[in-house]
């Protein structure tokens, strides 16, 4: 691990295996923290608030985290193939994540010295007031498996631009990046203890870093269960947090959508990350007029997908990252069969990959009604469930009877239509004629139970900052 910029054992000398999904092999280890390794991270970090890290100006900060972005290009190939080994997500989609990176973290260092704040001219005289905006403190950031270091870089960027120093505690499932990125940021130069790598278990050191007195702000991507718990843990504490969870995006095609584009655009909504992405478009509604033709183009595209070895730049579709996971998969496929869903595709593996691992083909599921609970839970798996439809009114109304409210696609030529639809829609955020862009200029973040705060965007930053109301009187 690296805390207080040093390389860190855990304390108590244990080490978690770390599976390749595609093999089912331990392929590396990693430290298991515990409360000790917690608190030596929350002092350095805190220490580092204060210290080092506040002693530098903005636009020193902001160039140290452009030579970090330098240095996330550099390693770029290699940051692909750890996390294709770590949690099997493709090399094809790893290394275009990994080429944006970069810009990500430039994006955050630009805005470090652009926070400027108010002079507010009060109703009294003889009264200056102005606000300060402030670094909330120490920010632990707690990520999923399923985009390890772009995650992290989502939390941490916008943390370091405001003035914080930062904790992550990644996924035990998907550590190995994570890692790697700790020793760029020594490279880069970071005082000591601005940003500190932590590993091991949400229950163990996630937990107690999570109840820290010196953790100021959690901000936390990941399933339901975890969200509730570091939520609960935090409200005790009295804590403020961020919380980026769990989806069951749906995707709206109209009569006169364009096909061309929205049957490919589909596909990779749903099956990219062999579904594991929490904006995934899971619950399609299709207009009864392109109903069949949709469906049929559909299944021939979902057929073309190359599901097996992640390091190969063929594959579209690498395994499921954790056999817990995959389990979990197979019970939604159990129940949409029990519940009556007809399976109108179910995809293979490629021939070229040996037996075992973690592999899922593509399904899609029609005569979907909206009590199953394929249709109403995040599957988080390679699995799509369709829905016909005949009105605008009636597609709405599908669409947003979900507990989740992460993001909506809609496909329509109709100008009306789409500004009509965008703010009926439940969701924070809705792609009109597109899905699945992110960028760091854009705030991502969710409705009702998918998660509340925002990040990446100039909002990303503000999550960070807390404001200071300053009073001076004169004569
Ligand atoms: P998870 O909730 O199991 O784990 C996420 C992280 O939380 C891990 O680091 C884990 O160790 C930690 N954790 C779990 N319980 C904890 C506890 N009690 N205290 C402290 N830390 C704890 O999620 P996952 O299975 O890794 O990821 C999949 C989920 O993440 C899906 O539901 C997906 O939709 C969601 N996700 C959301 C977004 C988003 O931006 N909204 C992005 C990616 C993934």
């Amino acid at each position: 691990m690296q805390i207080g910029g040093k390389a860190h054992n855990p304390r108590s000398g244990e080490w978690l295996g770390s599976l390749n999904p595609a093999t089912e092999e331990v392929w590396a280890m990693i430290p298991r923290a515990s409360v000790e390794d917690a608190e030596v991270a929350a002092a350095a970090a805190h220490e580092a608030l204060r210290g080092a890290w506040a002693k530098l100006t903005p636009t020193q900060r902001g160039a140290l985290m452009f030579r970090l972005a330098d240095l996330l290009e550099r390693d770029a190939e290699l940051l692909a193939q750890l996390d294709a080994r770590d949690n099997g997500k493709p090399i094809s989609e790893l290394r275009k994540q990994y080429a944006y990176l970069p810009q990500h973290w430039r994006y955050f260092g630009g805005l470090v010295d652009k926070l400027e704040a108010q002079v507010i001219p009060v109703d009294r005289n003889g009264v200056f007031n102005f606000t300060r905006h402030e670094p909330v403190g120490v920010v632990l950031a707690i990520t999923p498996w399923n985009s390890p270091l772009v995650i992290a870089s989502w939390k941490v960027a916008p943390a370091l631009a405001a003035g914080c120093t930062t904790i992550v505690k990644p996924s035990e499932h998907a550590s190995i990046s994570t890692l790697h990125f700790a020793k760029l940021v020594a490279e880069a130069g970071f005082p000591a203890g601005v940003v500190n790598v932590v590993t091991g278990y949400g229950h163990e050191v996630g937990e107690a870093l999570v109840a820290h007195a010196k953790v100021a702000k959690v901000t936390f991507t990941g399933g339901e269960a975890g969200g509730r718990a570091v939520s609960t843990l935090a409200a005790k504490h009295l804590k403020p947090t961020v919380m980026e969870l769990g989806g069951k995006s749906p995707v709206i095609v109209f009569d006169d959508a364009d096909l061309d584009r929205a049957v490919p655009t589909v596909a990779v909504g749903i099956f990219s990350s062999s579904g594991q992405s929490c904006v995934a478009g899971s619950r399609l509604l299709l207009q009864a007029g392109i109903y069949d033709e949709f469906l049929r183009r559909l299944i021939d595209r979902a057929r073309a997908i190359v599901v097996g070895d992640p390091l190969s730049a063929e594959t579209a579709m690498g395994p499921i990252t954790t056999r817990a996971q995959f389990e979990m998969i197979q019970s939604h496929l159990f129940d949409a069969h029990e519940q009556g869903a007809i399976c109108a595709f179910k995809g293979e593996r490629s021939s070229n990959f040996p037996s075992g691992g973690l592999f899922l083909p593509p399904h899609i599921f029609t005569g979907v009604t909206p009590q199953m609970r394929v249709w109403r839970e995040e599957v988080f798996g390679p699995v799509l469930a369709v829905m016909r439809f005949e009105t605008e009114a009636e597609a709405v109304a599908i669409a947003n009877d979900s507990p989740f409210g992460l993001a909506a696609g809609l496909w329509t030529r109709d100008l009306d239509r789409a500004l009509r639809l965008h703010k009926e829609l439940q969701a924070g955020t809705v792609w009109i004629n597109s899905y699945r862009g992110v960028s760091s200029m854009t705030p991502l973040g969710g409705f009702k139970r998918s998660g509340f705060g925002r990040e990446n965007g100039q909002e990303a930053v503000r999550e960070f900052l807390q404001t200071k109301s300053v009073w001076m009187e004169y004569q």
